[in-house]
């Protein structure tokens, strides 16, 4: 299988979620969960016997789904809602919500009226991540997921096919790192739009398969020797439950840059932590919620001992990023709460960053062209100036 197949594969998964999750069904008589972002351990789902899928926003515009929700929520959550409304949703077995903002939480209500006759069900993880208690109450929050798993198939979870279910969730958050520890060093060239595909389509797909076309994948990649790039090094930042339109990420290539890193959740986000492979399965999935938002802060958590700012600051010089460029999904509150305080730090310190707001209905990307450019010519000159200093 050339490289060009292998991401077509990933590709149809990633862009028709709901097709390629309804194929799976018929082909392998499987019960299909959908979940909400961003904290779904899919492990439980599999391990009962279904295939969890990470419910995404789709590229339609927004009708029927208007009179649901308010127009100043999220393109991500009118975008659930309005597939809701349209009965996309109609061939899942059930959908599992973690609730992280408000919005979510309208929409959730939304979707519950409007499948009637769906399993949907509300977990509320604790948001407070730092507390003597915060442990406790999450593996609670599992344990209740996994009863209402447990309802729907009629049979308990056997333990092992929860390890087995986590030994084959973390190999492939690993291969996934692997392609950006290539990448980030000059390795391998991937896209911005190619690694989005790679991650998306593991929200999505069964696991074993997806671990099986990244197998090739890497091994495609290994064989050739990556062409060394010119252009400014850029660290991606943002953009939570939806995945960034790929016509920005490829704007920003073709302006010059040359994404090498990002604390995305269609990226780094998601894979970032892996789960313990011994002991109690549901303290160690616990244990993995507590800790990826140590790996990577997440505004919609509370935690003493993470800080955002200061995580990127770090991540960007780990990745020798020459500036970064936050993606800001409009009207999605926890990150304009938290923006100024990574405005601040960043121009404490010198790094240049530009914030793009995106939204659903954004369909042409010329006039960000221009701020693109002009970023990145600053980096430029930024970079040859400290290059001269040194
Ligand atoms: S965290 Fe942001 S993107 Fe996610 S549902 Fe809430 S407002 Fe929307």
């Amino acid at each position: 299988m050339s490289i060009d197949a292998i991401y077509s594969a990933f590709e149809r998964a990633a862009e028709q979620p709901l097709e390629s999750a309804k194929a799976w069904k018929q082909t392998h008589g499987t019960r299909v969960v959908g979940s909400f972002p961003m904290h779904f351990p899919g492990e439980l789902a599999h391990a009962a016997g279904c295939l969890p899928v990470i419910l995404q926003e789709n590229h339609e515009p927004i009708t029927v789904g208007h009179g649901m929700i308010y127009p100043f929520y999220c393109g991500f959550t009118r975008s659930v809602v309005d597939q809701a409304c349209k009965g996309d949703y109609d061939f899942l077995d059930a959908i599992m919500f973690g609730d992280h903002c408000v919005q979510v939480l309208g929409a959730a209500d939304v979707v519950r009226a409007k499948l009637p006759n769906t399993r949907v069900h509300f977990y509320q993880l604790i948001s407070s991540m730092s507390d003597p208690w915060s442990l406790g109450r999450a593996r609670e929050t599992f344990l209740n997921l996994k009863e209402g798993l447990e309802e729907m198939i009629g049979h308990p979870i056997d333990e092992e096919a929860t390890h087995a279910s986590i030994r084959l969730f973390n190999k492939n958050r690993q291969l996934l790192r692997k392609l950006y520890d290539l990448r980030r060093a000059g390795d391998a060239r991937i896209t911005a739009k190619q690694m989005q595909i790679l991650v998306k389509s593991s929200m999505v797909m069964d696991k074993a398969a997806h671990n099986d076309l990244l197998g090739r994948l890497l091994a495609e990649i290994e064989k050739t020797k990556a062409i060394s790039q010119r252009g400014m090094r850029v660290y991606l930042s943002g953009h939570f439950c939806q995945s960034p339109k790929i016509g920005v990420l490829d704007m920003i290539e073709e302006c010059g840059g040359i994404v090498v890193d990002d604390d995305l959740y269609h990226g780094q986000r998601y894979i970032s932590t892996d789960v313990d492979e011994t002991g109690d399965p549901l303290d160690a999935l616990a244990k993995w919620y507590l800790e990826r938002n140590l790996k990577v802060p997440c505004p919609t958590r509370v935690d003493q001992n993470a800080d955002w700012e200061n995580y990127l600051l770090d991540a960007m010089e780990r990745s020798r990023a020459d500036g970064m460029i936050v993606l800001m999904a409009k009207f999605c509150e926890p990150h304009m709460y938290y923006y100024p305080e990574i405005k601040e730090a960043f121009e404490k310190r010198g790094v240049p960053h530009l914030l793009i707001e995106t939204e659903h209905e954004l369909n042409s990307f010329e006039g960000l062209r221009t701020r693109v450019e002009t970023f990145l010519e600053v980096v430029k000159r930024q970079s040859a100036a400290r290059r001269i200093a040194a």
